[in-house]
Order: structure tokens, then sequence, then C-alpha cells
């Protein structure tokens, strides 16, 4: 089964939810970033919700931004999505390792510490919309459904699993966020409450082998599916980006460059990607920066 995302209502529109898969995207991450475990689960957590949270966009072209700045041995973690359920990330800290909590899940809320989460959604306008809230657990899930009650007024359950294999491969990744409308009946709250009181884990869903839409229904019975897209770990870099990137370092910049003799290696941190820059083509960049 290829990762995936589905989005819908449910209760007669009352319910809106935004549910997906996310191990193969999970796993790239950790192929590239070489992640422990315990930073496999929390970068494929925000990944995850950056999947879902990308696709809550009213416009092709947005780009949400999910930032968490911690003090624990982690750092922090940038997710960036567009509204394609394409997302990527970086995770500061690679390598960290903590012992186990008492219910033997990996500690993310000691690794990520204490500190902020930060939502930036970029419109394409001047300045983009910033919501900043303080993390509550560090577990992530939790810390979005607070963001979402307190920086957007809205009730919101989000659920995050990251499973984690014996050879630290990703055994099942993925996620829901469900959100109450305006309108929603005291009564339907309720029943959305009990249901996802008795959930359980998104991991022990897919365990059991529910699909993505059967792991919802626990929750929303009557989930309609109005739109199915694929999920992906995705880079937008390029050679041309890189380049346009080096051009508006301007003149100055440029010619100290030529001036010290030496290629200059570009790296994005996110796909791991380089991209080396010989300097009779950063001679070419500066002489094509001075005909514009
Ligand atoms: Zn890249």
């Amino acid at each position: 089964m290829k990762d995936h995302m589905i989005r819908g209502t449910g209760f007669g529109s009352q319910v809106r939810f935004f549910a997906a898969s996310t191990k193969e995207t999970v796993e790239e991450a950790r192929r590239i970033h070489d992640t422990y475990p315990l930073c496999t689960a929390a970068l494929g957590r925000l990944l995850t919700a950056g999947a879902m949270m990308g696709a809550m966009g009213k416009n092709d072209t947005d780009i949400i931004t999910l930032r968490i700045d911690g003090d624990g041995p982690i750092g922090g973690i940038t997710v960036t999505a567009d509204s394609h359920a394409g997302v990527k990330g970086i995770i500061y800290n690679n390598h960290v390792e903590l012992p186990l909590r008492a219910d033997n899940h990996l500690d993310v809320g000691r690794g990520v510490g204490k500190g902020t989460l930060s939502v930036i959604k970029d419109f394409g306008m001047k300045d983009p919309y910033v919501g900043q809230t303080l993390l509550h657990s560090g577990e992530i899930a939790e810390d979005l459904t607070y963001y979402f009650a307190e920086s957007e007024q809205i009730p919101t359950s989000v659920a995050l699993g990251v499973l984690v294999d014996t050879d630290c491969s990703v055994k099942q990744a993925g996620g829901f966020i469900i959100q109450m409308m305006p309108f929603a009946s005291d009564e339907t709250v309720s029943i959305v409450e009990k249901n996802l009181s008795q959930f359980g884990s998104v991991t022990n869903s897919f365990e059991n082998g529910n699909s993505v839409l059967e792991m919802i229904k626990n929750i929303i019975p009557d989930a309609e599916i109005e739109s199915d897209i694929p999920v992906k770990y995705f880079c937008n870099c390029s050679r041309d980006r890189v380049r346009r990137a080096l051009e508006s370092l301007g003149n100055k910049e440029l010619q100290s460059m030529i001036d010290d003799g030496e290629s200059v290696n570009l790296h994005c941190d996110f796909c791991n990607k380089d991209y080396l820059f010989t300097i009779d083509e950063i001679i070419d960049i500066k002489k094509t920066l001075n005909l514009q």
C-alpha cells in the first residue's frame, strides 16, 4: 500500500478529517537523514502532520512550515509541505538515544523537550502568517492539538504515530486530524470524544491491517472521502534554484567567492543533495547578474 492521504467529512458535515499513511515517506526521511529510532519517530510524526496540514491550504501554491524548537537533545525539527502532500524535513540532531518510556514507547517528549511550536503559512503574500504556541508535552500530536485550540480556535484532535522496526526501518507510520465544524452539535462532539477515547493508536490500527479509511471509521463511522492523494517525501531544490540563490547574494559576495578562487559547494539540508559551482560558473553568474 503506497502512502496516501484522504480528506473528507462525517456526521452530516459536522466533522472534517484528514488521515494519512506515511510509512514510505518516513522511511525515505530516515534514509536521507540517517536518523536513530527516536529521531525517526519525532521527524516522522511532524512530517505526517505536515502532509495533512499542507492540504488544508486553499490555494495550490500555499506552503506550510511546521517548526519545533525544543531544549531537549533533538534540538529542533522543521517540516515544509506543499498543498499536494509533498513534504520534506530537517532534524537538528539525528543520533539521539534515550531510554524507552515506562509504556515501552520511544520518549519523543523528552527528546524534544520544552519550547515552541511555530506554524508558518506562506500564501505567496508579502508576509507569511505565523502562529506560535508553547510545547505542551513535546509528543507533537498533543502539541498540535493545543496549537489548533489556542491559535486557530478550532476544536481538533491530532493523532500521529511512527512504529520503528527492530532493524530500525519504519514499520508503520501515519496519523489523522479531526476537526469539529462550528455548527457541530454537542451530541456529535460527545460521540467523537467517546470514539477517540476508545481508539488506541494509529500504528496499532495499521498493524491490525486497517486501511486509512477503516482507521478513521472507528471514530467517524459515516466518514465520506472527498479526496485521496499520494503522500511523498519531496524536495523542490534544483540546480536552477541554487543558481538563483547565488545570484541573490549580489555582486560583492560573488566577487569575494571569485577572489577565494575555490569552487563552491552548496548543500541542500532537506534532501542531502550537493550542488558544486566552479569559479568559471560563479564568474558567469556574476556576469548574468550585471546584465540584468
Ligand atoms: Zn533538496
